[in-house]
């Protein structure tokens, strides 16, 4: 069988030999004579599991110790609320978050936050219409903020941060909270800018179902009394994320990914590779008159390339050729139209090289 390369957003492609290992112990996982999805959670086979998927992220991302990795539920969505219900009980009497907002996925972080504390938008992309971001040294943040948030890739826009704002370079010394649900794992991460991360696994990790939370050890302790034990930062990293049963499989399959990225040479390889693979697709669009990315350079996103035809009549067409040439799920979001390519760690420079030698037959076909 030969799979067709899949540019979708989210769930999204995984590697070819990860699902293969995953199918090979589908019902018994190294000679245990059970199935990864079938193991309680408290006994040796699964502790094994979770243990080794925690060193290898842990290697992988290069995490340093004073960070735990929680393996918890609810997704990018449910950490826009769990987020401030574990940091706005920390004595401020009015919590007060700043939020960046580069695209409509820090909007929803900001709205959803607005339910726990008062929210400043210390930045607003929209009237760029989310195709830059001004330097943060412009942005408006508050005196003393609880914390301050942005997505690091907004995926729906193709804006993504290429180096973290340094908080404290800038006279704040809130925690910096990053949504990097779209682009874990494709790149360093400057763990001393962070306060906590937190990405939905389901880009670039594994299964959804799953959310990867890295908390700095002191900010466990200033949780809202409101705030649902399961989703308690410090609660969960007391108990290795065992406090309820945790999502079993996607640990297993996120544990499979991150060895495959140990595999392809570690972060430092599979960063070169996005970035081959990213200028490539940008190169070509550039070079089309039928297509456009309207994204300030200096933000493009290496992970999803939203790109619009010059006449939106074309767009069935595009899509209708590209599904007979195996080049799948590439219609934009609706917010933005067009076409979107995600070029997650899973995609191969092959499958990229197959979308532009499509893009160039048909932009020939309807000059
Ligand atoms: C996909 C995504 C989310 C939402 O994830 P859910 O699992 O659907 O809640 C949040 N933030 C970003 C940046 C995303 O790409």
């Amino acid at each position: 069988m030969t799979r067709p390369f899949n540019f979708s957003a989210g769930p999204a492609t995984l590697p070819e030999s990860v699902l293969q290992q995953a199918a090979a112990e589908m019902l018994d996982w190294h000679g245990s004579g059970m199935g990864v999805m079938e193991m309680s959670h408290r006994g040796r086979h699964f502790g094994e599991i979770l243990a080794q998927a925690q060193r290898d992220i842990r290697d992988v991302l290069a995490v340093p110790e004073d960070f735990d990795i929680l393996f918890l539920q609810g997704g990018g969505s449910g950490e826009n609320a769990i987020v401030p219900m574990n940091l706005c009980g920390g004595g401020q009497l009015v919590p007060n978050i700043d939020v960046i907002v580069t695209g409509a996925w820090s909007k929803k972080s900001a709205q959803e936050a607005s339910k726990y504390a008062s929210v400043n938008i210390a930045y607003n992309g929209a009237e760029q219409r989310f195709t830059t971001v001004a330097p943060a040294a412009s942005w408006q943040l508050s005196n003393d903020p609880t914390y301050v948030h942005i997505c690091s890739n907004e995926t729906i826009h193709g804006v993504e941060f290429q180096e973290l704002p340094d908080l404290k370079a800038m006279g704040c010394d809130a925690p910096l909270v990053v949504d990097c649900s779209s682009h874990i794992a494709s790149r360093p991460m400057a763990w001393d800018r962070i306060g906590v991360a937190y990405a939905g696994a389901q880009k670039n990790i594994g299964p959804a179902g799953l959310t990867l939370v890295f908390v700095r050890k002191d900010l466990q302790d200033r949780a809202l009394d409101i705030c649902p034990s399961a989703f308690h930062f410090g609660q969960q990293a007391a108990n290795d994320s065992m406090l309820n049963t945790p999502p079993t499989y996607g640990i297993y399959m996120a544990g499979l990914v991150f060895q495959w990225i140990k595999a392809q040479g570690g972060l430092a390889a599979i960063e070169a590779a996005n970035v081959a693979k990213a200028r490539a697709l940008y190169a070509a669009i550039d070079a089309s008159p039928l297509y456009t990315n309207p994204v300030d350079a200096a933000w493009r996103s290496r992970m999803n390339v939203p790109f619009i035809l010059r006449d939106e009549a074309l767009n069935a067409p595009f899509l209708q050729g590209a599904e007979a040439a195996g080049l799948m799920a590439l219609k934009g979001h609706k917010s933005v139209g067009g076409m979107r390519a995600s070029l997650y760690n899973a995609m191969p420079l092959a499958g990229v090289h197959a979308l532009i030698a499509y893009m160039t037959t048909f932009a020939a076909e309807h000059a």
